[in-house]
């Protein structure tokens, strides 16, 4: 897998998340066009040939058939879009993204129902739009990955989402649970479920796309809450890669991620997935502790076998 870049292209945004992990930055706006294209110019220097367009809502950009255009003429083999997808339910603006680069698709969608997914967004009538648009972008034939931000009000419907992800014909899912920090902070208490009460209803929900043949993950979610599902832990196929943000360059996110965003405890030095495991988001043990995080018993592995 090549090495990728994630460009934060600003955080202005039609929806307004319950989760949003960027939403302290919306007061920054949109970077200036000529930012994000030096970015992109930069990574090709480091070597990314994959870039992925993430925000803020990217595709709400005056600019946003300009950026894909461009990453385009630098060659970037992979041109994904991580979006709430409001804006693809237009098949004329689906169909332009196509023609200008994106040939990977992002969707975000939290619910299986309107009343959960608009609920969770904040934004009457995102879902009709979401959903609208994988349909869309499906019928062109764009491979389609969407990401599930696992909250309290959705787990217990996991399953039912899955199935409906599977119906849409998407390619791959991904059950994110939530990093607490930003809007998942401040509604912590209402947004962040449980991992152990949560874990059944992800297996659950992964099983329904295994079954029908899709590539499943979870990410942010131990090996010992995965039991029976570990080769589905996202972090095992997060290829490296940097991201570009505002005012900052990460040239190494997964050191950044496992140092400084990961917490493990004095319990995982008896795990057998000690070696391997990066441990749940720092902020949720701070709040709820660390005793959902049972050390596996075994031999200590450096790799999980498929
Ligand atoms: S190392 Fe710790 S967090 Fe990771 S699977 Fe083992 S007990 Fe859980």
């Amino acid at each position: 897998m090549g090495k990728r870049v994630d460009i934060k292209t600003g955080f202005l945004c039609n929806n307004n998340c319950r989760f949003c992990v960027q939403a302290h930055k919306k007061k920054f706006g949109n970077r200036p066009t000529k930012d994000i294209v030096n970015d992109l110019k930069k990574a090709r220097k480091t070597g990314c040939t994959g870039v992925v367009f993430t925000g803020g809502e990217v595709s709400i950009r005056k600019d946003f058939f300009e950026l894909l255009t461009y990453a385009k003429k630098l060659q970037f083999m992979t041109i994904q879009v991580q979006t709430n997808a409001r804006r693809f339910s237009y098949m004329d603006f689906s169909k332009k993204a196509v023609n200008a680069g994106m040939n990977e698709f992002g969707p975000a969608i939290h619910g299986h129902i309107p009343e959960l997914h608009d609920y969770l967004t904040r934004s009457p009538g995102s879902f009709k739009q979401t959903y609208q648009a994988i349909k869309n972008i499906r019928k062109l034939d764009i491979y389609t990955v969407t990401n599930t931000v696992v909250v309290k009000p959705n787990y217990r419907h996991l399953p039912e989402m899955a199935q409906m992800l599977v119906d849409l014909g998407v390619n791959q899912f991904q059950l994110a649970f939530p990093h607490p920090i930003a809007n998942a902070h401040k509604n912590f208490d209402q947004m962040v479920p449980c991992v152990s009460l949560a874990a059944p209803y992800i297996h659950k929900g992964l099983q329904v796309g295994i079954s029908s043949g899709l590539k499943v993950m979870a990410e942010a979610m131990p090996y010992c809450v995965m039991k029976g599902y570990e080769k589905y832990v996202s972090e095992l196929y997060i290829p490296q890669g940097e991201i570009r943000d505002i005012n900052a360059v990460t040239l190494n996110w997964e050191k950044v991620r496992k140092e400084e965003g990961k917490m493990k405890f004095s319990q995982c030095k008896k795990c057998r997935y000690d070696l391997i495991c990066e441990g749940p988001w720092k902020e949720y043990p701070e709040k709820r502790g660390s005793l959902e995080f049972r050390p596996v018993e075994g031999k200590k592995i450096t790799k999980i076998l498929n």
